[in-house]
């Protein structure tokens, strides 16, 4: 176990520091009757509007997740509380099904995990997301998924059910080749070689998946692009995409601590690539520039991941693309016989967003 470690939360005007060692964080798992399940998101950046979050906090401890900060929300920390206070949505099936049968809704794709993992080790005991995605089943109504972990393939049949019904993909977030490298950043999440092998198993079972190479640490991962774009093709995905690593200002000091734990000779390095990246900042904040980077190494990045995503016969994944996520969505007919399929509802959509502003982010 961890000793509890958080960074000091601007939220509160309390901090704890500890005149002895810190105790062990210990996991403690709240429940919360939720007023809805369904959020909105008009970020030009991604390319969805609906996401489903049935956790908040996440027991994978990725030490750069970009959600740790929605934790001092609750007066709780970014650090340790985040991996270990973890809060369960029990009623998210019922609101999800509430919010499908309404006549407004129009049956567009829903996103799991927006946010936190929706695949994480606490949806063994809960079922949250296997219980949402029967609902999308039940309503035909599109899903996409996005997740580290090795349980989504205990849902192989129903995601490949939905995609029939309505269409469903499943993107495998594979930030590093080497799972000793991730063991270091992603302490808690399975390791690379468990989510080629979900890949392997999704696919046979006929769900469509794409990987998403997600964060790219420049300076530690990005070499392994080739490699994670290659093994994932072998497995069966089919198509890839990439986002720069983003540092909000409560995951720095995270980051930098599980960087010198685990590789203290590398880390004055990354620092420097990430800056190179960044404009000579840590991170950066603005539409359409937090989930890329700029600058000459960043292109040699880009230029890497096309040539190895093509070299494979990926399809490279361009974000925002509203009708990329619709074809994501297996092409399969959504529509029900007199009503608009997927890409034309998607379509509308896209140009509605297109004149309103940012309200949430996105950080696989
Ligand atoms: S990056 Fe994803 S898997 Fe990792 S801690 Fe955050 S939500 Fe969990």
């Amino acid at each position: 176990m961890k000793p509890v470690a958080n960074p000091p939360n601007p939220y509160t005007s309390r901090h704890a520091e500890w005149l002895e060692p810190p105790p062990a964080a210990r996991v403690e798992v709240y429940e919360e009757t939720a007023r809805s399940i369904l959020s909105e998101n008009d970020s030009p950046d991604l390319p969805f509007r609906w996401s489903v979050n049935p956790y908040r906090g996440c027991q994978h401890a990725c030490a750069y997740c970009y959600a740790r900060p929605y934790h001092e929300f609750l007066e709780l920390g970014a650090g340790t509380d985040f991996d270990t206070k973890l809060v369960v949505k029990i009623n998210a099936p019922e609101l999800l099904a509430d919010a499908f049968a309404r006549k407004s809704w129009r049956r567009e794709a829903v996103n799991f995990s927006g946010v936190t993992d929706c695949y994480q080790p606490l949806e063994a005991v809960w079922l949250l997301t296997r219980r949402c995605l029967e609902v999308c089943v039940d309503h035909h109504n599109p899903a996409i998924v996005v997740t580290k972990g090795y349980l989504v393939v205990r849902d192989a049949d129903l995601l490949a059910e939905l995609n029939r019904r309505a269409g469903a993909t499943v993107y495998i977030s594979v930030p590093f080749a080497s799972d000793k490298t991730a063991r270091g950043i992603e302490p808690q999440a399975p390791p690379p070689s468990r989510r080629f092998a979900a890949i392997r198993r999704l696919c046979e079972s006929g769900v469509p998946v794409g990987v998403l190479v997600a964060p790219v640490i420049p300076g530690l991962s990005d070499s392994e692009i080739p490699e994670i774009l290659a093994r994932a093709a072998d497995a069966g995905a089919t198509s890839a995409s990439f986002v720069a690593l983003r540092l909000p200002e409560s995951v720095q000091p995270v980051f930098w601590e599980r960087l010198k734990q685990t590789m203290p000779l590398r880390a004055e390095r990354i620092e420097k690539r990430i800056r190179d990246i960044r404009g000579g900042q840590l991170n950066n904040t603005g539409f359409g520039r937090r989930m890329t980077g700029e600058g000459v190494y960043w292109d040699g990045v880009r230029r890497l991941f096309e040539v190895s995503a093509v070299k494979v016969g990926l399809e490279r994944l361009r974000s925002p693309n509203p009708q990329a996520t619709a074809a994501a969505c297996g092409g399969a007919n959504a529509s029900r016989p007199g009503e608009p399929d997927l890409a034309e509802l998607v379509s509308r959509e896209s140009s509605r967003r297109s004149a309103e502003s940012d309200q949430m982010t996105f950080g696989f």
